[in-house]
């Protein structure tokens, strides 16, 4: 297996993709593939409900709310989000911590009255607003936030109190640790990082609010059509939801949120401590305390180097460290299915590298 450090679409687990291979041609003995199966029919049903049931145990999903499975990526969420909530006369509030935060803020702005709460934009997004930062968040329609900034390599270690509904784009860092999820009016995220392949996007959103705010300009883009459908209103992204459901029963196996959070804090310390042990030579480019566990953003001293670096790594098998093109230098993305092992490798490679390079 190559050493698979992709931002996204990123690394599945080994035996997901195994499992899916040995069912590929002939699910449960029907001959046919799940792919090629009616969505309304016995074994698709099976799968649909499967997965959300996993999901909802997986992420101890309170009754209050409702999982839905999606199309359209989360940038379609940037969009159904004020599209829903945001109404005529009110305000939605944003917390700028990165370039998808901006995003969902510039769809929004399309759509209604916009606030933002909270920026770390002056400081080059290497950190999480304190809520001693924040400007006024009273009578906001909601509060949208990143939990996880893919890009800059940043991530909410604890969610803020709000009076505000709190959505969250959880695109990358979805179902890597233990969450509140009674906190979040709504929730979502694009699958192909932490959930599976590419093609669904899950949402979890409170069933009354949403059920309070009907979307009058397209029945499709309204929560509340799929609320009332069960994600069946039209023909859903069958393969990427049985994938959905495989890697959701790998992820009990790995002890659930709880056994994936405490991995996932090892691997991302392994590579923080290389970068703080480095004497300067790895600079890391989030604050402290404000580090993500699922994508681990570094420069070197210069550009040459790094592009010396990343061409050493990618000679012995590291794929993906380039960091997001928008802002250059290193990312290491190190998402639930990537193995410790993996994460080790790296380190030593760091570790050579910079012994390698004495300043
Ligand atoms: N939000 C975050 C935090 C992301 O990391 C990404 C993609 O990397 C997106 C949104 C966009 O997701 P999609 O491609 O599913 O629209």
């Amino acid at each position: 297996r190559a050493l698979n450090f992709s931002a996204g679409p990123a690394a599945l687990p080994l035996p997901v993709l195994e499992r899916a291979q040995q069912e590929f041609v002939n699910f449960k003995g029907t001959g046919m593939s799940i792919m090629e199966m009616s969505h309304r029919g016995k074994h698709y049903d099976a799968v649909h409900s499967e997965a959300k049931q996993r999901l909802k145990q997986l992420m101890n999903v309170p009754d209050t709310h409702e999982i839905l499975f999606l199309q359209g990526g989360a940038s379609m969420q940037f969009s159904m989000v004020p599209l829903n909530f945001l109404k005529e006369g009110s305000t939605a509030g944003y917390i700028l911590t990165g370039s998808w935060s901006e995003k969902a803020l510039q769809e929004a702005e399309r759509i209604g009255k916009t606030f933002i709460v909270a920026s770390s934009k002056e400081s080059k997004y290497r950190s999480i607003p304190s809520k001693s930062d924040w400007k006024d968040d009273s009578g906001l329609s909601y509060l949208h936030i990143t939990s996880n900034n893919t890009i800059y390599g940043t991530q909410w270690h604890e969610f803020p109190e709000t009076n505000a509904p709190l959505v969250a784009d959880m695109s990358s860092d979805i179902l890597s640790r233990p969450l509140d999820i009674s906190k979040f009016a709504l929730l979502y995220a694009g699958a192909q990082k932490n959930l599976g392949p590419s093609g669904v996007t899950v949402v979890i959103a409170h069933k009354e609010w949403t059920a309070s705010h009907s979307n009058s300009l397209s029945k499709f883009l309204d929560y509340n059509t799929h609320l009332k459908t069960d994600s069946l209103y039209n023909t859903p992204p069958t393969f990427s939801i049985y994938m959905l459901g495989l890697v959701l029963e790998w992820a009990e196996e790995q002890g659930g949120t709880d056994g994936l959070a405490t991995l996932n804090k090892e691997k991302a310390e392994l590579l923080y401590d290389c970068i703080e042990n480095s004497g300067g030579f790895y600079r890391g480019h989030a604050e402290k305390g404000s580090e993500s566990h699922m994508n681990v953003t570094f420069n070197l001293p210069d550009q040459e180097l790094e592009k010396d670096f990343l061409g050493k790594a990618a000679n012995e098998g590291f794929i993906g460290l380039n960091g997001h093109r928008s802002i250059g230098g290193c990312r290491a993305s190190i998402y639930n299915a990537v193995p410790l092992e993996a994460v080790e490798k790296l380190a030593d490679f760091m570790k050579v590298y910079r012994k390698n390079h004495p300043s």
